[in-house]
């Protein structure tokens, strides 16, 4: 017994205190701070070694966090403009909110797009079915640490069920295969309504680094509009965790 207790106490504290302020390791890569204006050459540089076509350049130089897989690459080519902070909140409900231009300090959410019903229904407790749809197993792997003993997001009644039949909505991973198109609509159709979709890290977002291969079906996403963006390659735990708890309003 006194062993055990020695061994309690040596471990400490395992979970996350607060997972709202949490601060993660300066070496992680989250959102991005432009700090200067870039130029002409420079952009047209930076969108040539940008792997996945995530350099926008319509409008003044932006970063599309739906499609960046976090490598630094622009970030080592203009270091003094181009910084990748430790903020791992960096997700919206708007698709647009994901591209970061100079001076921006945060990403924002569309309060008044957020379907009523979301935080009327699901507020308290939310179920979530995942499916990896042609993952490579990161994302699932960071979602399954969302619910481990140190991100613990049951305190907040988010889980994830093994059916979706018991869900209230579906978790996407994966640029979406053409295997896993079927599969996919009919987990959605199992789900009874009303359901949210979520997608999770660049893959599933925007294709990523395999948007124009011939082996994806992305025709779900014609048909059914997403209520939720949670770029990363893999996402955090604290990632995912902050952009449910923005979603349903907790
Ligand atoms: S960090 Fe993102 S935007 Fe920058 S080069 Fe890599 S993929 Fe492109």
């Amino acid at each position: 017994m006194i062993k055990e207790m020695k061994i309690l106490k040596q471990h400490g504290i395992q979970f996350v205190p607060d997972l709202k302020e949490a601060v993660l390791t300066p070496l992680f890569r989250g959102r991005p701070v432009i700090k200067e204006d870039i130029s002409k050459s420079e952009a047209e540089h930076i969108k040539k070694i940008c792997p996945s076509d995530a350099i926008v350049t319509e409008g003044g130089f932006g970063i599309d966090l739906g499609k960046c897989v976090f490598c630094k690459e622009c970030q080592f080519a203009c270091p003094d403009k181009i910084k990748f902070t430790n903020d791992y909140k960096l997700s919206s409900n708007k698709r647009e909110n994901l591209v970061v231009r100079k001076g921006y300090k945060e990403i924002k959410f569309d309060e008044q797009s957020i379907r009523p019903e979301i935080r009327k229904l699901f507020k308290n407790s939310l179920k979530l079915r995942q499916i990896s749809a042609g993952g490579d197993n990161s994302c699932e792997f960071e979602l399954n640490a969302a619910g481990n003993v140190n991100f613990d997001m049951g305190r907040y009644g988010i889980e994830f069920v093994a059916s979706p039949r018991h869900a209230d909505g579906i978790v996407i991973t994966g640029p979406i295969t053409e295997n896993m198109a079927e599969a996919l609509q009919i987990c959605y159709d199992a789900t009874p309504s009303p359901k949210i979709i979520v997608l999770v890290g660049t893959d599933a977002i925007s294709g990523g680094m395999f948007k124009d291969s011939p082996a994806l079906n992305r025709d779900f996403f014609n048909n059914h509009a997403v209520d939720l963006y949670i770029p990363g390659n893999p996402a955090h735990p604290l990632t995912f965790i902050n952009a449910i708890l923005a979603l349903i309003g907790r």
